[in-house]
């Protein structure tokens, strides 16, 4: 297997990132691909990938354990499955409610080091969608930072899959404005996480500080 799009992918990154005059992770969206493509690209040296479901990385780890890799979880996280994400995720990219922020929190071995966390944010206010609203953000970011077995780091997003950018930009945008607004309350904010295959580009130029790329590194996901 081959994965040429990984160095290409990384100059993306890198040239918007600079255009930006931001530093900009690549979190490489693993889901649904097979074992080999991550061993691929971590022989590369790409270092954090992302699952969207608890099994799913439990199974990465148990196949691939290695001290090198970062695994963050980026899919809604059911209660009960809490219990493991904080014994075996690196980063929790989709807290969004105090349920889950506790139960990480309590669930979190002590011989790790605390769990990193992002709350999740409904930027677009879709209806059954994860996420919680702008408006409770501030809140949850209160109850996570005063866990000591959380990590509080940024936020994270996944704006309405639009057809058109503008709609999407106004959704970064947005999002950058919450960011910067609740990092003058939280020292430890240094992450933003959004932007995917298609728009990454435009995420870092309106502020991302971490993209979440999948198919464009990995090519089409197989079927479920
Ligand atoms: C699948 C997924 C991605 C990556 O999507 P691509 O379009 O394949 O890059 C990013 N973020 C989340 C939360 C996802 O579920």
């Amino acid at each position: 297997m081959e994965i040429p799009a990984l160095q290409s992918i990384r100059d993306r990154v890198d040239r918007a990132a600079n255009m930006a005059g931001t530093s900009v992770r690549l979190l490489a969206v693993s889901k649904r691909q097979p074992d080999a493509a991550v061993r691929e690209l971590a022989a590369l040296g790409q270092c954090a990938f992302g699952e969207n479901y608890v099994q799913a990385l439990a199974a990465r780890r148990e196949h691939l354990e290695s001290p090198k890799l970062e695994w963050h979880l980026i899919g809604a996280l059911q209660s009960n499955k809490c219990r493991t994400a904080a014994l075996l995720a690196h980063c929790v990219q989709s807290v969004d409610r105090e349920f889950v922020a506790r139960a990480l929190a309590a669930h979190r071995p002590p011989n790790l080091p605390p769990l990193e966390v992002l709350v999740q944010v409904n930027i677009d206010h879709e209806s059954g969608k994860s996420g919680c609203p702008p408006a409770a953000a501030l809140p949850l970011c209160d109850l996570i930072a005063a866990e000591p077995r959380l990590n509080l780091r940024g936020l994270m997003a996944i704006p309405r899959p639009v057809p058109g950018l503008d709609d999407r930009r106004r959704a970064f945008a947005a999002m950058r404005a919450l960011f910067e607004q609740l990092r003058t309350d939280f020292p430890g904010f240094d992450t933003l996480s959004m932007g995917m295959s298609d728009d990454f580009e435009l995420a870092i130029a309106e502020g991302a500080t971490m993209v979440r790329v999948g198919t464009a590194l990995f090519g089409t996901r197989p079927s479920p």
